[in-house]
């Protein structure tokens, strides 16, 4: 994975003023906290009035933690802990009320709301019908009190509205995650193409410019007609390198058969190895040939590497492609541990991602008379 942290992927800007969004409504709670200032007993005054502030502290603090819990956490508060939340806001509710009379309601108002926002649907919606069942019955029940006075509806709309806001908030968090997702994937996806086709690039070109400056050394004093041809070889090989470099990190490339089966001949010839080769590859149906001439590329640099053998046969079908050779073949631990999986190597379990990708699958093993095979077909 990529690690890059959540917050430089996705900002919400916006949070900031969340409480604000919570507070502008507590404008309603002014009605029943104006009545307790007006009672005629100074203890009614102060209880009713701490009652009214309390409860406005507790409903904004509430939101508050709960979001402060949810950013550190990644989770709400607990069930128990927004539980004893809404019992004080309902005992401070109780209180106000039994102090103000019918005004006092309002508070069930903002007891449904704090439900809906903090309950799971079932427990929420209990709590909001009762708080809309009390909002309209008390006034028609309780003598004295204004029989006009019928909050039911107001508990209900704000309850739904708040239901629909903290839905909405759910849906646009769970869209910026699946968006990082997708980022993630995609890097994931875009470092692992880039690793594979550098591994093959350059594991080749190396490959074959260190058996040709070691076959340049030994023909210095020799032949230096033939040394300066691989110089030039050499010189060549490290400027397509370069322009391979290039063209993978750019992501585009491109393979051609031909190129791939002379360039093996001349890797294969100048570690000494007699190569049995096709000239053109025009064997191969065209849609498979580029993806065959990474199979011979890590093949043959394979051969040159890890072989040491004498001969090295290459042979096309339409949809195959064989190298084998007559060298030291695999190590018996490489196959034994996993025959199917074989040696796992760079080179190899990538060959293999890049001809699963396609369709077809690659085999290798030990040659009939010693030696290595490595097989790609058509699935
Ligand atoms: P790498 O070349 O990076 O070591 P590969 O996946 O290409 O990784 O190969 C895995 C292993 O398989 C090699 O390290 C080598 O031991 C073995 N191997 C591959 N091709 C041959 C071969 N032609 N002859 C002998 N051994 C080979
Ligand atoms: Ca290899």
């Amino acid at each position: 994975m990529t690690g890059i942290p959540t917050n430089q992927l996705v900002r919400r800007p916006a949070a900031r003023f969340f409480w604000l969004w919570a507070a502008v409504w507590l404008f309603y709670m002014a009605g029943p906290v104006i009545d307790a200032w007006h009672r005629p007993e100074v203890w009614e005054r102060a209880v009713g009035l701490a009652a009214g502030l309390g409860f406005c502290v507790l409903y904004l603090a509430g939101f508050m933690w709960a979001r402060r819990e949810m950013r550190e956490t990644g989770r709400p508060p607990s069930l128990a802990q927004a539980t004893l939340r809404l019992a004080g806001l309902v005992a401070l509710a109780t209180i106000l009320t039994l102090l103000v009379g019918e005004s006092g309601l309002t508070a069930l108002v903002y007891v449904a709301v704090t439900a809906v926002f903090s309950f799971p649907p079932r427990a929420a919606w209990s709590v909001v019908f009762a708080s809309a069942i009390v909002a309209g019955a008390l006034p028609r029940v309780v003598p004295g009190w204004d029989r006009s006075v019928d909050l039911t509806f107001a508990v209900m709309v704000a309850a739904l509205a708040v239901w629909g806001v903290t839905r909405v908030v759910q849906r646009n968090a769970q869209l910026a995650e699946a968006r990082e997702e997708i980022t993630r994937l995609a890097i994931a996806a875009e470092r692992n193409r880039f690793a594979r086709d550098l591994h093959d690039l350059l594991g080749h070109s190396l490959t074959v410019v260190s058996v040709k400056s070691e076959l340049a050394a030994r023909l210095v004093q020799l032949a230096p007609e033939r040394a300066e041809a691989e110089l030039g070889d050499i010189q060549r090989l490290v400027r397509e390198a370069l322009g391979d470099v290039r063209a993978a990190v750019a992501g585009y490339r491109e393979m051609s058969l031909a190129t791939e089966l002379a360039s093996a001949r001349s890797a294969l010839d100048a570690a000494g190895i007699e190569a049995d080769v096709p000239v053109t590859g025009e064997e191969v149906e065209p849609e498979r040939r580029e993806l065959f001439a990474w199979v011979v590329r890590e093949g043959v640099t394979n051969v040159v590497r890890h072989s040491e053998a004498k001969h090295c046969w290459i042979r096309l079908g339409r949809s195959t492609v064989e190298i084998s050779d007559d060298g030291r073949g695999p190590k018996g631990p490489e196959l034994a541990a996993d025959p199917a999986a074989g040696p796992a190597g760079h080179g190899l379990n990538g060959l293999r991602e890049r001809l699963g990708a396609a369709g077809c699958a690659l085999s290798i093993g030990r040659r009939d008379g010693g030696g290595f095979t490595l097989r790609a077909s058509a699935a």
